[in-house]
């Protein structure tokens, strides 16, 4: 896609949900300082983009295409906001999505849907096979990318790419609960930090080519931001139990993939008090685990036309190691 039609889309976007927003915030988070930093040291070897990678040949499409939709809420509240969305095809703009498109062999189609959820969120409806993206999301994120915006004193432009950086970690994560469902993949351990760990992974590997790594990173460290968004700090038994792990914690999980990238241009992030030192030390090897596991999972489902990503895969899971 153009990056100039995106800047447009998504002014437009921000223009509306500045006028939609007004949800409340939590209060400020104390690390909100320190996630804020954009990783502009990092090599560009460690964020392996997709320029130069083989387009699949349209006559290989096996694989059911995606699906996108804009469902009309009820509220009247919520009503511009999906106009604007729909206008702007929001869900098609997300550069992650579209470079997986037809990439698996799915039994079925995926949809995605934008939808008045009555509450913000996301969701993955296996029975009808729909990552939902829930209008009232999209006001929580902008309103949040509000008060981001005044406490870290940033530019106007903050705001919208915040939105759109979580938006497509949102998205992406519920993606990734599509998936595990659709080929059956095995998850051991809390599938809410695998899917986490595979957003994560698809934001490094496939973000906008009109992007740079230290852009690609930033839309990692927005990711994070959110996570500690939801947290008060103050937990109860709900919390413990619940199948996602703590804001908090999963905003360290991340912090960690995004450090092990490159442990070297990320040093800062230590001293800045964004990952303990302890955590730190197996970062590069969680990341490497990490990346290789959802390789070995994903590989064997490429749809015809992606053997290239295949032999990729292959290339890189002999170069690296499970130590
Ligand atoms: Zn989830």
């Amino acid at each position: 896609m153009s990056n100039v039609w995106r800047t447009s889309a998504l002014l437009a976007l921000a223009t509306l949900l500045a006028a939609c927003a007004s949800a409340s915030v939590g209060p400020r988070d104390p690390l909100a300082q320190v996630t804020s930093q954009t990783g502009a040291g990092v090599a560009s070897r460690t964020v392996v983009r997709m320029r130069g990678a083989q387009s699949p040949a349209a006559a290989l499409r096996r694989a059911p295409m995606f699906e996108f939709a804009y469902a009309v809420p009820d509220s009247a509240a919520l009503q511009p906001i999906y106009t604007r969305v729909r206008d702007i095809d929001l869900l098609r703009q997300l550069p992650e999505v579209q470079a997986i498109d037809g990439m698996f062999a799915l039994p079925r189609s995926l949809r995605f849907v934008t939808a008045e959820c009555g509450e913000s969120g996301a969701f993955y409806h296996s029975a009808d096979g729909e990552v939902i993206l829930c209008y009232e999301t999209l006001r929580v994120l902008y309103a949040r990318g509000q008060e981001r915006q005044r406490v870290l004193g940033l530019g106007e432009e903050s705001i919208l790419r915040y939105v759109y950086a979580n938006v497509r970690f949102i998205v992406l994560h519920e993606t990734g609960h599509a998936l595990v469902h659709l080929l059956d993949l095995p998850v051991t351990g809390r599938q809410e930090d695998a899917v986490d760990q595979l957003a994560a992974i698809l934001m490094l590997r496939f973000a906008g080519l009109d992007e740079t790594p230290a852009e690609v990173i930033d839309n990692l460290r927005m990711a994070a931001n959110w996570m500690l968004s939801h947290s008060t700090g103050a937990y109860s038994l709900e919390s413990y139990a619940d199948e996602h792990a703590l804001g908090e914690q999963r905003f360290f999980n991340l912090q960690c993939l995004i450090y092990g990238t490159d442990p070297e241009a990320f040093a800062g992030m230590v001293d800045a008090g964004d990952l303990t030192a302890a955590r730190a030390r197996g970062c590069a090897r969680e990341m490497r685990l990490v990346s290789r596991a959802w390789l070995r999972l994903l590989v064997p489902h490429l749809a015809p036309g992606y053997e290239t990503y295949g032999e990729e895969a292959a290339l890189y899971l002999q170069q690296s190691t499970g130590d």
